[in-house]
């Protein structure tokens, strides 16, 4: 079997009075990422992490922001895509992990609606989509409520 790794990583900053994707989940807030698409940060650094393992490039080189096609896309329908040429040529994601941190809202109330969310886009089961979340004791950006950071990583496998 041959097996490969990929990581990502991705930032977003926070606002008021947008919506929250986060993981491909619709969470209560009063703020939300400011993006060029939905901002799901999660799902960004997943994408990432996706490519990486495929030595594909980044998100930022497939979907570019200065294209309108992608003005407020669904990261799912970019998680789709990436998943599909990921997953070509007999290459199958054998398992993702994810570490959210944001300071606000908790995020441990979603996460299983994220693994499952993540899981059907990708085509595999939830047990292979870990998603964990931190906040960062109030210290830095992300304690000051200024946005959000996500590293994941992801491994893909063929036989
Ligand atoms: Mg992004």
């Amino acid at each position: 079997m041959e097996v490969r790794i990929g990581q990502g990583y991705d930032v977003h900053a926070l606002a008021e009075g947008l919506p929250m994707w986060l993981g491909g989940v619709l969470i209560p807030s009063g703020t939300g990422f400011v993006a060029h698409s939905d901002g799901d940060v999660a799902i960004h650094a997943l994408c990432d992490a996706l490519l990486g393992a495929r030595a594909m490039g980044d998100i930022g080189h497939l979907f570019p922001d200065t294209s309108d096609e992608w003005k407020d896309v669904d990261s799912k329908i970019l998680l789709d895509i990436v998943s599909r040429k990921v997953q070509s040529d007999s290459w199958t994601i054998g398992n993702v992990d994810i570490t959210i941190a944001l300071q606000a809202p908790k995020v441990a109330p979603y996460i299983d609606r994220m693994r499952e969310t993540l899981a059907k886009v990708m085509g595999i089961s939830p047990d292979r989509v870990s998603v964990k979340a931190t906040t960062t004791e109030k210290l830095g950006f992300v304690g000051r409520k200024e946005g959000c950071e996500v590293w994941a990583v992801a491994l893909i496998q063929r036989l």
